[in-house]
């Protein structure tokens, strides 16, 4: 499932080949997504020019000119790519090609989607902070907002595991489950630790390497499991570099010790017994 840093490298690719480009029309899959398009969608972006890419947790927002925006999230298994004049136009999957965007410079971006967790949806700017999907996420953890003294404030008497702690979007938005994982090794903290027990110095690093980590992944084009692409179609390269995730029984790199996984909150998790306390 894509996180937020796939999800950010897919906005920073949009940035660079959408921006400026206006959507001449729009065509609709014949399969609905889980939240059904509204019979509108097309009229609603027709002629309207691609002013930003923006993101928001694991949402993407193209910002039109005019009132309106496109919120776009990629669920368990969408994608958003770009094809060029060289496709055939014809080349449109309508089961699991959801929405098609032909834009002025005869490219196409189509978004894909064979589970249909995905979602797009047209909405006014201005709805955009009440809206139920963004309304109570928690600050960027790429933000200032996001800093020690916050996820000291926020962990205060909890008794819940540090790693659910950081996966809730309520706390910081964004942090998935591979990260997670890789930020409390970084942050040599075991993941079932109850959170209001953690000591002041080891929020401070947990706050410090969760950007820092998001960031090497970003720069990696993400993590690359099965299918995923970008949408470049190039794979994300940041799976090398896993320290723990999806290491269960081999050696630490640090300590040579053998990785652990244990189940959080429903999730795997994975750490090093010696190197996380
Ligand atoms: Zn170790």
């Amino acid at each position: 499932m894509p996180e937020l840093p796939e999800v950010e490298s897919l906005r920073q690719i949009l940035a660079r080949s959408i921006v400026g480009r206006t959507i001449v029309a729009a065509r609709i899959g014949r399969l609905p997504l889980r939240r059904k398009s509204p019979g509108n969608f097309g009229a609603r972006v027709r002629g309207r020019k691609i002013r930003r890419v923006e993101r928001r947790a694991k949402y993407l927002i193209i910002d039109l000119d005019g009132s309106d925006v496109i919120l776009v999230h990629l669920g368990m298994s969408g994608s958003l790519t770009c094809r060029d004049a060289d496709f055939d136009s014809s080349e449109f999957d309508p089961r699991h090609d959801h929405i098609e965007f032909k834009l002025d410079d005869g490219n196409r971006l189509v978004f894909n989607d064979p589970r249909r967790f995905g979602i797009v949806r047209v909405v006014p700017r201005d709805s955009l902070p009440a809206l139920k999907e963004l309304r109570g996420l928690g600050p960027e953890p790429l933000s200032a907002g996001f800093n020690p003294g916050y996820l000291a404030e926020r962990a205060r008497g909890r008794k819940v595991a540090i790693k659910n702690l950081i996966m809730d979007q309520k706390i910081v938005a964004g942090v998935g489950n591979i990260y997670a994982s890789e930020i409390l090794f970084r942050a040599r903290v075991r993941p079932t630790r109850s959170a209001g027990r953690l000591k002041r110095e080891e929020l401070e690093r947990i706050a410090e390497f969760t950007p820092m980590i998001l960031r090497a992944a970003i720069d990696g084009r993400g993590t690359t499991f099965r299918n995923y692409r970008d949408s470049e179609g190039r794979p994300g390269t940041f799976a090398d570099r896993l320290q723990v995730y999806g290491r269960a029984g081999e050696k630490c790199y640090q300590c040579s010790s053998p990785i652990k996984s244990v189940t959080v909150g429903q999730r795997a998790s994975f750490f090093c017994p010696k190197c996380q306390k």
